[in-house]
């Protein structure tokens, strides 16, 4: 077989497993980096991976109301249910996200990038396992991105 049918192919399979990886919410670029060392097997194994859950699905998710405890959608005031008046979820997973955006410190120069997430992981109440963060039930693959996800303003 030629040798730039092989390398092209080997391209390819990288590219598309970056995209499949992405469409699933997932980090495109590391998995771009896998798709090259794994070639079609990095595409199958991106595609067996659940999806990341985002903003936007998670808005689509239930949440049990606090009085009876029936499913009720994040966003609403009232429950379909039993009839009580409730704080939306998504109201309570808003203002968590905007008090976390005001108290994002500034890096000291004395401290290691390491120290200063660490430091900031704790400040916002976010857990980190290894690269992955979870910030107000949403997880995030790199620092940057949850760092980015707090202070978008909606
Ligand atoms: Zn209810």
């Amino acid at each position: 077989m030629d040798f730039s049918i092989i390398i092209s192919t080997w391209i390819v399979t990288a590219v598309v497993t970056a995209i499949v990886a992405s469409s699933r919410g997932r980090n495109w670029f590391a998995w771009l980096i896998i798709g090259f060392c794994l070639s079609l097997l990095g595409i199958v194994l991106v595609a067996l991976l659940p999806s990341v859950k985002t903003d936007e699905s998670l808005r689509s998710h239930r949440v049990a109301c606090p009085f009876c405890a029936e499913p009720i959608l994040p966003q609403a005031k009232r429950c379909k249910h039993c009839g009580s008046d409730v704080v939306p979820a998504q109201d309570k997973i808003d203002s968590a996200r905007n008090a976390a955006a005001k108290n994002i410190p500034e890096k000291r120069s004395d401290e290691t990038q390491n120290d200063y997430i660490d430091r900031v992981v704790n400040t916002i109440g976010a857990t980190r396992t290894g690269d992955t963060y979870e910030a107000f039930g949403t997880v995030y693959h790199s620092f940057g991105e949850m760092i980015k996800a707090v202070k978008k303003e909606d």
